[in-house]
């Protein structure tokens, strides 16, 4: 699944063949995605120029001058630009045009992403309205995450994941900086201690500028790609790592089942 370091590297791939581009045509092969793509963008987008691109949590928004587009790649989706013809396959769904001759095409077999369109701020759409920070700005900080668990008695992990506390820390993410903060998924999310808040956020960012930084190299996937490219493969201390040893203390990785996600953690290295 891509998650929010996968979503930035594309977004940095895309800029710089969408900025400042105008929609020559906008072609859905399929609206059937999460929800169903707008009938009406081909005539809102024809002739319009790109004014911005960006991204909150694991949402691109497209801006123009009269709204905004909000792209999502669910579960399966990747974006490519492609600068010459290329025939779509059956899990090619939609293009935009681009007046360059470059198209922008989403492509995604499990169909669980989103193309919507937001008129006015994009910030006031209803999934956006109500996210929490982004985890590499500074409103994610110890005092954050202090207070934001402070009466929370699920278990730690889980409330990292809730999207209100902070966006974007997924389930690889969120095992990878558990382990290198030393903290246990299944804490009692209130026992966390300020200062074990401190390192938990320092970790969470650490790990994500990690993963976005590795994904810079795949770069030169984002063109003309056969779309196969997958999310990168990286080094793990735990996630995906049940049974095997931990990398510092040598004990077995444990696997937990926690809101059917899985969580990977050392017994030992971990309290
Ligand atoms: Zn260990």
């Amino acid at each position: 699944m891509p998650e929010l370091p996968e979503v930035e590297t594309t977004l940095r791939g895309l800029t710089p063949h969408l900025s400042q581009q105008t929609i020559a045509d906008v072609i859905i092969h399929n609206e059937r995605l999460r929800w169903p793509i707008p009938h009406k963008l081909p005539t809102l987008l024809r002739g319009k120029t790109i004014l911005s691109l960006s991204r909150r949590a694991k949402y691109l928004l497209i801006g123009f001058d009269h709204g905004t587009l909000i792209l999502h790649l669910g579960m399966s989706g990747n974006l490519r630009v492609l600068t010459s013809p290329t025939p779509p396959d059956k899990h090619d769904h939609f293009e935009l045009v681009l007046g360059s001759g470059a198209v922008m095409r989403l492509r995604d077999p499990r169909r669980f992403g989103a193309v919507l369109w937001h008129q006015g701020d994009p910030f006031t759409h209803p999934l956006l309205a109500s996210l929490g920070p982004e985890p590499l700005h500074d409103g994610f900080n110890a005092q954050h995450l202090y207070q934001a668990t402070r009466k929370r008695s699920a278990a730690l992990k889980l409330v990292i994941m809730d999207n209100h506390v902070v966006v974007g820390v997924g389930n690889i993410y969120v095992n990878e900086s558990l382990f290198r903060a030393g903290i246990k998924p299944q804490l009692v999310a209130h026992k966390l201690s300020l200062p074990r808040c401190e390192k938990l956020v320092g970790e969470i960012k650490a790990t994500l500028i990690q993963a976005i930084t590795m994904g810079g190299s795949s770069l030169r996937d984002y063109v003309n790609s056969d779309g196969k490219q997958g999310y990168f493969q990286q080094h793990y201390w735990v996630y995906g790592r049940a049974g095997e040893t931990c990398q510092k203390c040598g004990t077995a990785i444990k696997l937990l089942k926690q809101g059917q996600r899985s969580s990977f953690y050392c017994p030992v290295c971990q309290k």
